[in-house]
């Protein structure tokens, strides 16, 4: 099993630094944000260690979704939220401060719940488009 003496989940998942524990098995543990944006904000990460989501492997990462479910439908029960946004962030380009695969739980709120993802979209040409799904699909 990968583990990376420096990484601050891989402290957590193996309960060697605390955490608000939501959930637990063997290769899944889901905790609190120290620094939520929304009331709720759970990651969710593999005790493993794995960089970020594309180092994934993919039988481990249907594990991780299946758990992020879970909490996103507790947090609409028992939170009460409105709705959730589920994000992952791959490198720093992205957002990504802890290498260490985790998946974001953020549930939201109606009213001024703090939490802003804009997706503000680009000037485009239809030809680009066509032009990008076929550059993708080629590295499939
Ligand atoms: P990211 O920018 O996707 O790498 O997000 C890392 C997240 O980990 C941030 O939202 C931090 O607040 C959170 N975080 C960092 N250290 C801890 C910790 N010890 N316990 C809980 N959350 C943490
Ligand atoms: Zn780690």
């Amino acid at each position: 099993m990968n583990y990376d003496e420096s990484c601050v989940f891989c402290k957590i998942g193996r309960k060697e630094i605390p955490a608000a524990i939501v959930y637990e098995d063997s290769e899944v543990m889901a905790f609190l944000d120290i620094n939520p944006v929304s009331k709720g904000h759970t990651l969710v990460i593999l005790k493993e260690h794995f960089r970020n989501f594309n180092e994934v492997p993919k039988n481990l990462l249907a594990k991780v979704m299946n758990v992020c479910q879970t909490i996103s439908q507790a947090s609409i029960m028992e939170l009460k939220a409105s709705g959730v946004n589920i994000l992952t962030n791959i490198e720093k380009a992205a957002g990504q401060e802890v290498m260490h695969f985790h998946v974001h739980i953020i549930p939201r709120y109606e009213t001024n719940d703090g939490f802003n993802l804009e997706m503000k979209p680009l000037a485009h040409e239809e030809k680009e488009l066509t032009n990008i799904a076929t550059m993708i699909k080629r590295a499939m």
